[in-house]
């Protein structure tokens, strides 16, 4: 493949060091919970501009630790329908009764006025996702709505590592927010997330849940439902080693988006429009076909025909259309079911060269003649 649909960059100099972290923890003996997770914990506040990270094992318990600790057992959260199954799953595994809320379709996000015409007498909160790392100005809107029917707002943001809307970063716009370090995102860890939030409660509470819910690390009384929602050592020394290059990772992408951009300008294939306040780690460049054009076919020719991987979509069926969900799915809802069918992500990576770009736009252009 010429140009692979993602790529994971980690320099020599960053595995000698990873290398000699895990070495470190092996001599210490500290395999979890230690010093090399703290100081991701540390770092992670610090880019992210928040008072307090937990590490946890996945950006899946990174969600469904804060659901617990804000008790929705049993109570209604709206959750956006475009998102990834980890989002409303986590949700349904703190105990939550979900409720799928349409996205606008020119921003891919949560739509304000469906919010608004989701809440009902047993709402408690709302789950945002920031989806391809863009945190559009709505967000504002969805704050207000939600601080005028009391309702909390936490952020799935594990597209999101490092955007910002006016400079407030991402998971800073709720109750807490949510990171992953899964292979595919903007920062690899091998598994592993990051949940940040301003409230220190809400972080004595999440470090109970992540080990097992007990009182303290040296106790044995456990005071709630915890699980063993921990992150190891060695995936911290990972996780460390990519958040130092977070800056130049997300500058990389958005070089790479800026040449999409240009190239895709007056074309029939068209850019999700990201307006310059907010500024977007471009975790996916996400575009929309022209109607009636096969996506599959597409896909398909520039794979064989140009050696071209579209990356993977944000997302191809929305949840209330997956047969899991269906408990939970009551009527259509439109905006989220278009622009999953019509919208591809050429692929970005933090190490992708101005060539690979130039190939994938000949390639677009040879497969949708304008
Ligand atoms: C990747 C992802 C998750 C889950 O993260 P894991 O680390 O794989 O558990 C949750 N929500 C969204 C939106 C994601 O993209």
């Amino acid at each position: 493949m010429r140009v692979p649909a993602a790529a994971i960059s980690f320099p020599d100099e960053d595995r000698e060091w990873i290398l000699s972290q895990i070495d470190e923890s092996l001599r210490s003996g500290q395999l979890t919970l230690g010093q090399v997770g703290r100081q991701l914990e540390a770092e992670f506040a610090d880019a992210h501009k928040v008072a307090h990270a937990v590490s946890v094992s996945s950006g899946t318990s990174a969600v469904e630790i804060p659901l617990r600790v804000l008790e929705c057992k049993g109570k209604e959260v709206l959750v956006q329908a475009n998102t990834f199954f980890a989002t409303a799953a986590a949700a349904v595994s703190a105990g939550a009764d979900i409720k799928f809320v349409d996205c606008d379709p020119a921003t891919m996000a949560m739509d304000p006025a469906a919010l608004q015409a989701a809440i009902g007498p047993n709402t408690v909160g709302v789950v945002v996702v920031h989806i391809g790392g863009f945190i559009p100005p709505a967000i504002r809107d969805i704050q207000r709505i939600c601080s005028e029917n009391g309702l909390w707002l936490f952020e799935d943001a594990a597209h999101a590592h490092g955007s910002s809307l006016d400079g407030q970063m991402a998971g800073t716009f709720g109750v807490a927010g949510s990171f992953s370090f899964y292979p595919t995102k903007v920062i690899a860890g091998g598994e592993g997330g990051m949940l940040i939030t301003n409230d220190s409660h809400f972080v004595d509470e999440a470090k109970i849940y992540r080990d097992q819910g007990k009182a303290s690390f040296l106790t044995n009384d456990h005071t709630r439902l915890g699980y063993n929602w921990r992150m190891s050592e060695p995936h911290a020394a990972i996780a460390l080693s990519q958040l130092r290059r977070l800056d130049e990772f997300v500058d990389h992408r958005r070089h790479v988006a800026a040449l999409y951009d240009e190239a895709l300008a007056d074309g029939p294939v068209t850019p999700l429009a990201i307006p310059d306040e907010s500024r977007c780690n471009y975790y996916k460049y996400i575009a929309f076909l022209p109607a009636g054009v096969d996506r599959s076919f597409i896909k398909k020719r520039m794979r064989e025909e140009f050696e071209v991987a579209l990356s993977g979509e944000v997302y191809e069926l929305p949840l209330h259309l997956q047969s899991v969900f269906e408990p939970w799915a009551d009527g259509p809802l439109p905006g989220a079911e278009e622009l999953c069918a019509r919208h591809i992500c050429l692929p970005v990576s933090a190490v992708m060269t101005d060539e690979q770009v130039e190939l994938v736009i000949t390639a677009l252009n040879e497969v949708i003649p304008s």
